[in-house]
Protein backbone atom coordinates (compact mmCIF):
# COMPACT_ATOMS: atom_id res chain seq x y z
CA UNK A 1 0.00 0.00 0.00
CA UNK A 2 1.61 3.47 -0.57
CA UNK A 3 1.34 6.26 1.78
CA UNK A 4 -0.52 8.87 0.28
CA UNK A 5 0.15 12.81 1.89
CA UNK A 6 -3.65 13.34 2.72
CA UNK A 7 -4.51 9.73 3.97
CA UNK A 8 -7.15 10.89 7.14
CA UNK A 9 -8.46 9.26 10.81
CA UNK A 10 -12.01 9.70 11.50
CA UNK A 11 -12.43 9.67 15.17
CA UNK A 12 -15.97 8.59 16.22
CA UNK A 13 -17.23 9.00 20.01
CA UNK A 14 -20.71 8.73 20.79
CA UNK A 15 -21.50 11.01 23.44
CA UNK A 16 -24.52 11.31 25.76
CA UNK A 17 -24.67 13.98 28.69
CA UNK A 18 -20.96 14.26 28.81
CA UNK A 19 -20.53 18.65 28.46
CA UNK A 20 -17.74 17.66 32.11
CA UNK A 21 -16.06 14.90 29.61
CA UNK A 22 -15.41 17.41 26.80
CA UNK A 23 -12.64 19.76 28.52
CA UNK A 24 -10.53 16.57 29.62
CA UNK A 25 -11.35 14.91 26.43
CA UNK A 26 -9.73 17.92 24.45
CA UNK A 27 -6.46 18.30 26.59
CA UNK A 28 -6.26 14.23 26.36
CA UNK A 29 -6.17 13.92 22.98
CA UNK A 30 -4.23 16.81 21.74
CA UNK A 31 -1.19 15.30 21.73
CA UNK A 32 -2.74 11.61 20.50
CA UNK A 33 -3.58 13.96 17.36
CA UNK A 34 0.41 15.28 17.01
CA UNK A 35 1.10 11.22 17.15
CA UNK A 36 -1.15 10.63 14.62
CA UNK A 37 0.11 13.11 12.43
CA UNK A 38 3.64 11.88 13.21
CA UNK A 39 2.17 8.54 11.54
CA UNK A 40 1.33 10.28 8.66
CA UNK A 41 -2.77 10.55 8.76
CA UNK A 42 -4.74 13.78 9.31
CA UNK A 43 -6.77 12.80 12.47
CA UNK A 44 -10.36 14.67 12.42
CA UNK A 45 -13.11 14.13 15.31
CA UNK A 46 -16.89 13.24 14.77
CA UNK A 47 -18.78 13.49 17.57
CA UNK A 48 -22.31 11.98 17.90
CA UNK A 49 -24.39 13.77 20.17
CA UNK A 50 -26.90 11.34 21.05
CA UNK A 51 -29.71 13.54 22.13
CA UNK A 52 -27.37 15.34 25.59
CA UNK A 53 -30.28 16.65 27.92
CA UNK A 54 -26.78 19.18 28.92
CA UNK A 55 -24.81 21.22 27.44
CA UNK A 56 -22.44 18.85 25.33
CA UNK A 57 -23.43 20.57 21.74
CA UNK A 58 -22.17 23.91 23.48
CA UNK A 59 -19.34 22.47 24.86
CA UNK A 60 -18.05 21.02 21.84
CA UNK A 61 -18.48 23.90 19.94
CA UNK A 62 -16.80 26.25 22.60
CA UNK A 63 -13.85 23.99 22.56
CA UNK A 64 -10.65 24.96 20.77
CA UNK A 65 -9.55 21.77 18.38
CA UNK A 66 -6.67 21.14 16.98
CA UNK A 67 -8.78 19.15 14.17
CA UNK A 68 -11.84 19.32 12.04
CA UNK A 69 -14.73 18.27 13.94
CA UNK A 70 -17.80 16.98 12.67
CA UNK A 71 -20.73 17.16 14.82
CA UNK A 72 -23.84 14.90 14.24
CA UNK A 73 -26.80 15.58 16.25
CA UNK A 74 -29.51 13.34 16.60
CA UNK A 75 -32.73 14.25 17.11
CA UNK A 76 -33.07 12.27 20.66
CA UNK A 77 -31.58 9.77 22.64
CA UNK A 78 -31.34 6.71 20.14
CA UNK A 79 -28.64 4.81 22.51
CA UNK A 80 -24.94 4.27 21.77
CA UNK A 81 -25.05 1.69 19.23
CA UNK A 82 -27.62 3.85 17.13
CA UNK A 83 -24.78 6.63 17.75
CA UNK A 84 -21.95 4.48 16.46
CA UNK A 85 -24.40 3.14 13.44
CA UNK A 86 -24.79 7.27 12.55
CA UNK A 87 -20.86 8.17 12.89
CA UNK A 88 -19.81 4.96 10.58
CA UNK A 89 -22.45 5.79 8.21
CA UNK A 90 -21.08 9.45 7.92
CA UNK A 91 -17.38 8.93 7.19
CA UNK A 92 -15.25 7.68 4.61
CA UNK A 93 -12.03 8.15 5.59
CA UNK A 94 -8.71 5.65 4.94
CA UNK A 95 -9.10 4.16 8.74
CA UNK A 96 -11.69 4.82 11.63
CA UNK A 97 -11.58 4.78 15.45
CA UNK A 98 -14.40 4.37 17.71
CA UNK A 99 -13.68 5.06 21.35
CA UNK A 100 -16.02 6.70 24.43
CA UNK A 101 -15.90 10.09 25.65
CA UNK A 102 -15.38 9.51 28.80
CA UNK A 103 -11.18 7.99 28.38
CA UNK A 104 -11.89 5.01 29.60
CA UNK A 105 -10.20 3.43 26.60
CA UNK A 106 -6.50 4.78 26.60
CA UNK A 107 -6.24 6.70 23.28
CA UNK A 108 -2.74 6.63 23.31
CA UNK A 109 -3.38 3.16 22.09
CA UNK A 110 -4.43 4.69 18.80
CA UNK A 111 -0.78 5.21 17.92
CA UNK A 112 0.23 1.00 17.90
CA UNK A 113 -3.74 0.55 16.42
CA UNK A 114 -2.04 2.46 13.58
CA UNK A 115 0.95 0.97 13.37
CA UNK A 116 -0.89 -2.49 13.17
CA UNK A 117 -3.12 -0.90 10.10
CA UNK A 118 -0.02 0.00 8.36
CA UNK A 119 1.41 -3.35 8.64
CA UNK A 120 -1.80 -4.55 6.62
CA UNK A 121 -4.64 -5.35 9.51
CA UNK A 122 -8.13 -4.08 8.70
CA UNK A 123 -9.52 -4.38 12.46
CA UNK A 124 -7.20 -3.48 15.32
CA UNK A 125 -9.39 -4.09 18.56
CA UNK A 126 -8.62 -3.01 21.63
CA UNK A 127 -9.19 -5.76 24.88
CA UNK A 128 -9.62 -5.22 28.37
CA UNK A 129 -7.24 -7.35 30.15
CA UNK A 130 -7.84 -5.31 33.54
CA UNK A 131 -11.41 -4.57 34.33
CA UNK A 132 -10.87 -3.91 37.76
CA UNK A 133 -12.54 -0.52 37.42
CA UNK A 134 -15.78 -2.01 36.34
CA UNK A 135 -16.97 -3.47 39.73
CA UNK A 136 -17.29 -7.06 40.49
CA UNK A 137 -21.14 -7.54 39.11
CA UNK A 138 -20.28 -5.56 36.25
CA UNK A 139 -17.25 -8.11 35.56
CA UNK A 140 -19.15 -11.07 36.36
CA UNK A 141 -22.29 -10.35 34.53
CA UNK A 142 -20.42 -9.85 31.10
CA UNK A 143 -18.28 -13.05 31.58
CA UNK A 144 -21.52 -15.08 31.88
CA UNK A 145 -22.72 -13.19 29.00
CA UNK A 146 -19.88 -13.80 26.53
CA UNK A 147 -20.06 -17.56 27.28
CA UNK A 148 -23.37 -17.63 26.82
CA UNK A 149 -23.74 -15.97 23.69
CA UNK A 150 -20.53 -17.34 22.25
CA UNK A 151 -22.29 -20.83 22.84
CA UNK A 152 -25.24 -20.66 21.34
CA UNK A 153 -24.69 -18.00 18.53
CA UNK A 154 -23.23 -18.99 15.06
CA UNK A 155 -20.60 -15.73 15.53
CA UNK A 156 -18.47 -15.32 18.55
CA UNK A 157 -17.67 -12.26 19.95
CA UNK A 158 -14.06 -11.92 21.85
CA UNK A 159 -13.99 -11.98 24.93
CA UNK A 160 -13.77 -8.58 26.62
CA UNK A 161 -13.54 -6.14 23.93
CA UNK A 162 -15.68 -3.14 23.75
CA UNK A 163 -16.09 -0.96 20.89
CA UNK A 164 -12.86 0.79 20.84
CA UNK A 165 -11.50 -0.30 17.94
CA UNK A 166 -9.69 0.61 14.49
CA UNK A 167 -11.15 -0.45 11.39
CA UNK A 168 -9.82 0.06 7.69
CA UNK A 169 -12.59 1.90 5.28
CA UNK A 170 -13.30 -1.71 3.79
CA UNK A 171 -14.17 -2.43 7.02
CA UNK A 172 -16.41 0.02 8.14
CA UNK A 173 -18.41 0.24 4.60
CA UNK A 174 -19.14 -4.02 5.58
CA UNK A 175 -20.51 -2.60 8.64
CA UNK A 176 -22.86 0.31 6.59
CA UNK A 177 -23.85 -2.70 4.40
CA UNK A 178 -26.10 -4.79 7.39
CA UNK A 179 -29.42 -3.57 7.08
CA UNK A 180 -31.33 -4.37 10.28
CA UNK A 181 -32.37 -1.48 12.60
CA UNK A 182 -31.44 -3.19 15.93
CA UNK A 183 -27.57 -3.02 15.86
CA UNK A 184 -26.18 -4.82 18.44
CA UNK A 185 -22.94 -3.45 17.19
CA UNK A 186 -20.75 -5.76 19.04
CA UNK A 187 -22.22 -9.16 17.01
CA UNK A 188 -22.38 -7.13 14.15
CA UNK A 189 -18.75 -5.81 14.34
CA UNK A 190 -18.06 -9.48 14.59
CA UNK A 191 -20.09 -10.39 12.17
CA UNK A 192 -18.59 -8.96 9.25
CA UNK A 193 -14.93 -10.88 9.88
CA UNK A 194 -11.79 -9.50 9.31
CA UNK A 195 -9.30 -10.89 11.25
CA UNK A 196 -8.49 -8.47 13.81
CA UNK A 197 -5.29 -8.00 15.71
CA UNK A 198 -5.67 -7.29 19.44
CA UNK A 199 -3.81 -4.70 21.62
CA UNK A 200 -4.10 -5.11 25.89
CA UNK A 201 -5.28 -2.69 28.30
CA UNK A 202 -6.37 -1.63 31.33
CA UNK A 203 -9.49 -0.09 31.24
CA UNK A 204 -9.51 2.95 33.01
CA UNK A 205 -11.91 4.70 35.67
CA UNK A 206 -14.16 7.35 34.08
CA UNK A 207 -12.77 10.74 33.15
CA UNK A 208 -15.77 12.64 35.20
CA UNK A 209 -19.56 11.83 34.94
CA UNK A 210 -21.36 8.58 36.10
CA UNK A 211 -21.84 5.24 33.88
CA UNK A 212 -25.12 5.74 31.48
CA UNK A 213 -25.23 1.76 31.60
CA UNK A 214 -27.43 0.79 34.80
CA UNK A 215 -28.16 -2.75 35.15
CA UNK A 216 -31.29 -2.94 33.44
CA UNK A 217 -30.01 -1.45 30.59
CA UNK A 218 -27.12 -4.22 30.40
CA UNK A 219 -29.46 -6.72 30.52
CA UNK A 220 -31.66 -4.99 27.89
CA UNK A 221 -28.62 -5.03 25.55
CA UNK A 222 -27.68 -8.73 26.69
CA UNK A 223 -31.00 -9.81 25.65
CA UNK A 224 -30.60 -7.61 22.26
CA UNK A 225 -27.44 -9.53 21.90
CA UNK A 226 -28.26 -12.72 22.31
CA UNK A 227 -31.17 -12.65 20.16
CA UNK A 228 -29.88 -10.46 17.47
CA UNK A 229 -27.47 -13.51 16.83
CA UNK A 230 -28.64 -16.72 18.18
CA UNK A 231 -31.55 -18.86 17.39
CA UNK A 232 -31.35 -21.52 20.13
CA UNK A 233 -33.10 -20.27 22.54
CA UNK A 234 -36.21 -19.84 20.30
CA UNK A 235 -36.14 -23.35 19.07
CA UNK A 236 -34.54 -25.06 22.09
CA UNK A 237 -38.53 -25.36 23.31
CA UNK A 238 -39.02 -28.02 20.46
CA UNK A 239 -36.91 -30.15 22.09
CA UNK A 240 -37.27 -28.88 25.72
CA UNK A 241 -41.45 -29.59 25.04
CA UNK A 242 -40.06 -33.08 23.85
CA UNK A 243 -38.31 -34.07 26.58
CA UNK A 244 -41.57 -33.12 29.14
CA UNK A 245 -43.42 -34.75 27.06
CA UNK A 246 -41.52 -38.00 26.79
CA UNK A 247 -41.14 -38.05 30.87
CA UNK A 248 -45.15 -36.91 30.97
CA UNK A 249 -45.74 -40.53 28.99
CA UNK A 250 -43.33 -42.76 31.09
CA UNK A 251 -44.79 -41.08 34.54
CA UNK A 252 -48.48 -41.87 32.81
CA UNK A 253 -47.42 -45.41 31.78
CA UNK A 254 -46.31 -45.80 35.80
CA UNK A 255 -49.14 -44.70 37.25
CA UNK A 256 -51.16 -47.02 34.84
CA UNK A 257 -49.58 -49.89 35.48
CA UNK A 258 -49.22 -49.04 38.97
CA UNK A 259 -53.00 -48.67 39.77
CA UNK A 260 -53.93 -51.93 37.58
CA UNK A 261 -50.95 -53.61 40.07
CA UNK A 262 -51.93 -52.12 43.46
CA UNK A 263 -55.69 -50.53 42.58
CA UNK A 264 -56.15 -46.82 43.22
CA UNK A 265 -53.72 -44.47 44.95
CA UNK A 266 -54.61 -41.93 47.51
CA UNK A 267 -54.96 -38.45 45.05
CA UNK A 268 -51.09 -36.81 45.47
CA UNK A 269 -52.45 -32.96 45.15
CA UNK A 270 -49.08 -31.94 45.62
CA UNK A 271 -47.27 -33.52 42.93
CA UNK A 272 -49.72 -32.90 40.93
CA UNK A 273 -49.95 -28.96 41.15
CA UNK A 274 -45.97 -28.79 41.39
CA UNK A 275 -46.25 -30.33 37.98
CA UNK A 276 -49.01 -28.13 36.70
CA UNK A 277 -47.60 -25.24 38.20
CA UNK A 278 -44.10 -26.10 36.75
CA UNK A 279 -45.58 -26.62 33.30
CA UNK A 280 -47.28 -23.74 33.28
CA UNK A 281 -43.76 -21.60 34.33
CA UNK A 282 -42.35 -23.62 31.09
CA UNK A 283 -44.56 -22.02 28.69
CA UNK A 284 -44.98 -18.72 30.37
CA UNK A 285 -41.08 -18.37 29.37
CA UNK A 286 -41.31 -20.20 26.26
CA UNK A 287 -43.97 -17.32 25.10
CA UNK A 288 -41.43 -14.80 26.66
CA UNK A 289 -38.64 -15.87 24.42
CA UNK A 290 -41.10 -15.86 21.18
CA UNK A 291 -42.05 -12.21 22.45
CA UNK A 292 -38.30 -11.55 22.39
CA UNK A 293 -38.17 -12.43 18.70
CA UNK A 294 -41.19 -11.13 17.48
CA UNK A 295 -41.30 -8.19 18.97
CA UNK A 296 -37.81 -7.82 16.81
CA UNK A 297 -39.18 -9.03 13.79
CA UNK A 298 -42.09 -6.41 14.37
CA UNK A 299 -39.77 -4.01 14.75
CA UNK A 300 -37.61 -4.66 11.48
CA UNK A 301 -40.48 -4.68 9.30
CA UNK A 302 -41.31 -1.45 9.79
CA UNK A 303 -38.29 -0.46 8.23
CA UNK A 304 -37.55 2.30 10.15
CA UNK A 305 -34.51 4.15 10.34
CA UNK A 306 -32.22 3.44 13.70
CA UNK A 307 -31.20 7.00 14.41
CA UNK A 308 -32.57 10.59 12.50
CA UNK A 309 -29.89 13.30 12.21
CA UNK A 310 -31.11 17.28 13.00
CA UNK A 311 -27.90 19.21 12.76
CA UNK A 312 -24.59 17.70 10.93
CA UNK A 313 -22.30 20.73 11.75
CA UNK A 314 -18.98 21.37 10.96
CA UNK A 315 -16.31 23.19 13.24
CA UNK A 316 -12.89 23.90 11.54
CA UNK A 317 -9.81 23.37 13.53
CA UNK A 318 -8.68 26.17 15.53
CA UNK A 319 -6.23 28.68 13.41
CA UNK A 320 -8.59 28.48 10.56
CA UNK A 321 -8.61 24.58 8.09
CA UNK A 322 -5.78 26.04 4.91
CA UNK A 323 -7.60 24.24 2.40
CA UNK A 324 -10.21 27.42 1.50
N1 LIG B 1 -23.55 6.89 25.15
C1 LIG B 1 -24.36 7.29 24.10
N2 LIG B 1 -25.71 7.10 24.20
C2 LIG B 1 -26.29 6.51 25.30
C3 LIG B 1 -25.43 6.07 26.34
C4 LIG B 1 -24.06 6.27 26.24
O1 LIG B 1 -23.90 7.83 23.10
O2 LIG B 1 -27.51 6.36 25.32
C5 LIG B 1 -22.08 7.11 25.05
C6 LIG B 1 -21.46 7.80 26.25
O3 LIG B 1 -21.54 9.21 26.13
C7 LIG B 1 -20.02 7.32 26.21
C8 LIG B 1 -20.17 5.91 25.65
O4 LIG B 1 -21.45 5.86 25.01
O5 LIG B 1 -19.21 8.07 25.33
C9 LIG B 1 -20.07 4.84 26.73
O6 LIG B 1 -21.00 5.11 27.74
P1 LIG B 1 -20.68 4.86 29.28
O7 LIG B 1 -19.31 5.34 29.60
O8 LIG B 1 -21.80 5.44 30.07
O9 LIG B 1 -20.74 3.26 29.35
P2 LIG B 1 -19.73 2.26 30.10
O10 LIG B 1 -18.34 2.72 29.77
O11 LIG B 1 -20.04 2.38 31.54
O12 LIG B 1 -20.06 0.92 29.54
MG1 LIG C 1 -17.57 4.54 30.02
Amino acid sequence: MTQTADQTLAIIVPAYNEEDAIPVFLRVMTPVFDDIRASGLTPRLVFVNDGSRDATVQAIAAADWPVDVQLLCLSRNFGKEAALTAGLAHVDDDAVVVMDADLQDPPELIAQMIAHWRKGAKVVLGRRTDRSEDGPLKRKSAQWFYRLHNQISSIEIPYNVGDFRLMDRRVVEAVNQLPENRRFMKGIFAWVGFEPVFIDYKRERRSVGRSKFSGWKLWRFAVEGITSFSEVPLIMWTYLGALISMLAFLYASYIVISTLIFGADTPGYASMITVVLFLGGIQVLGIGILGEYLGRVYSEVKRRPSFVIAEDLHIPARGGSDDG
